[in-house]
């Protein structure tokens, strides 16, 4: 059976990188009908937080991305930590280092590359007796063999390291706690993962894993590591890119399955040029085999434009308690226009977030409360623009009834008269009514809107 795991550290919100893990090993464990755990990796208590855990936790349910069985926290297993560690230095295959933090500082200083040079690997019975006695403060280190590591990646191929790469690495710090190394290969160990799918950051950290396993006579799982994810300047994904937390996406009006949908496309792809895929068909298609070997470039409009394709795709009843919410963020009710399911069709195939329904549609319920600078240099402070503005009022007046046809009609025949182009009433009423210089149609829009709004908007652009 396919066993997998996310495990995150609890010391930042969940960001792309990691929601990107997550879900790739997600569809590989549905792939094969096997198992998604989550594990929070809470060793670090200063700077792990709860808040942190609850939100990772609350992110991956947004995004749809479930786990199976209990949450593993790795602060509640120190114990079982120690009883490894424990049995390492029974079988000899780990030591007591009483070096202190300063004497290794001191010579690592002077030169970078030293190695640990194992002065504590052959200390009598009597000394380490006595030093425990004294309540000399210890690290555990792995006693490394003399050997050469292999492993095959998924992503990255054949792997080869030697273990006299590496010194004699710490497996437990002098105040009790296991490092990371040690606690990851124990957890994978006891929760019976299968393969281990993480970003490329952590591929150095293999080869030690490797020789944890090794000692601790496991069987190693199989490895897969995801190349980071780049901003379009090639750099590090960082907030200078847009937004990174998942929490932030979903603030800003992304529908999660559009999210999961980008995210999937970091670095992988089904092998044709699909973009929009559920996460169904994601499964269906996934491989580690297709996993990018070079780095995923992360594209914040790509994102946006997704987005916007699966707004335009769903449902209106979907889609009304989304909008509904966010212009009650803003103090609106926008059920409370008569006209709001046409509002949110005319929007829907316009919008590239939720938010944009609020943003771009707030002039259906309020009058615009500033215009478009451009638009005003344009439409409202040219010379003749107060006359075409009045005549506006006088065209909105006189379209009787205020239908879309009539509106349309009325403003032709008007311009034809004036032996002007329809574009120049257009434009002024569009910023008028809208303070854009884009809308929905411009007759359906002013309908929505209705007479009497429209008269008091064009006079209100008048002053
Ligand atoms: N806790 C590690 C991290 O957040 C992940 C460990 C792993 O996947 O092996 O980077």
């Amino acid at each position: 059976e396919v066993r997998v795991r996310f495990a995150p550290s609890p010391t930042g919100y969940l960001h792309i990188g990691g929601a990107r893990t997550a879900l790739f090993n997600y569809v590989f464990a549905k792939k094969h009908n096997g198992k998604f755990l989550l594990r929070i990796e809470d060793t670090d208590t200063e700077r792990s937080k709860k808040e942190y855990t609850e939100q990772i936790i609350r992110s991956l349910e947004w995004l749809g991305i479930k786990h199976d069985e209990k949450i593993v926290y790795q602060s509640e297993r120190f114990e079982v930590y120690k009883k490894y560690a424990e049995r390492l230095l029974n079988e000899g295959k780990a030591y007591r280092c009483f070096c202190t933090k300063e004497e290794i500082e001191e010579k690592k200083k002077n030169n970078p590359k030293w190695k640990y040079n194992r002065k504590c690997l052959n200390l009598s019975k009597e000394e380490i007796e006595k030093n425990l006695r004294e309540g000399k403060p210890y690290t555990i280190r792995l006693k490394l063999p003399d050997t050469e590591i292999r492993f095959y990646d998924y992503v990255k191929g054949d792997m080869k390291f030697h273990s006299k790469d590496f010194e004699d690495f710490i497996i437990v710090r002098s105040n009790g706690v296991p490092i990371y190394q040690f606690t990851v290969v124990i957890d994978d160990y006891e929760m019976g993962i299968t393969h281990v799918i993480r970003g490329d950051d952590h591929l150095s950290n293999t080869p030690k894993q490797i020789l944890i396993y090794q000692a601790l006579g496991f069987e190693t799982p199989e490895f897969a590591h995801i190349p980071l994810i780049l901003g379009q300047d090639k750099k590090r994904l960082s907030k200078r890119h847009g937004a990174t937390s998942v929490e932030e996406y979903r603030e800003n009006g992304f529908l999660p399955e559009a999210l999961v949908n980008f995210i999937a496309l970091l670095g992988w792809s089904p092998g044709d040029d699909r973009e929009k895929m559920s996460l169904d068909e994601i499964i269906k298609e996934f491989s580690l085999e297709r996993i990018n070997k070079s780095p995923a470039v992360f594209d914040y409009k790509k994102a946006l434009w997704i987005n916007g394709k699966y707004i335009s795709e769903k449902k209106n009843e979907e889609l009304l308690p989304l909008v509904k919410e966010v212009y009650k963020k803003h103090g609106i009710d926008f059920t409370s226009n008569p006209n709001y399911l046409k509002i949110l069709e005319l929007l829907k195939t316009r919008v590239k977030t939720i938010n944009e329904f609020y943003e771009f549609g707030l002039y259906f319920f309020k009058d615009p409360q500033s215009y478009d600078e451009k638009g005003i240099k344009k439409y409202f402070k040219k010379e003749n623009s107060k006359k075409l503005l009045e005549k506006l009022i006088e065209i909105l007046e006189n379209t009787e009834p205020f239908t879309e046809e009539k509106l349309e009609e009325v403003l032709r025949s008007e311009a034809e008269k004036e032996e002007l182009s329809a574009a120049k009433f257009i434009h002024p009423l569009r910023l008028a009514i809208t303070g854009f210089t884009v809308s929905p149609g411009i007759f359906e829009t002013a309908v929505l809107i209705g007479k009497e709004n429209c008269i008091n908007r064009v006079k209100k652009a008048l002053d």
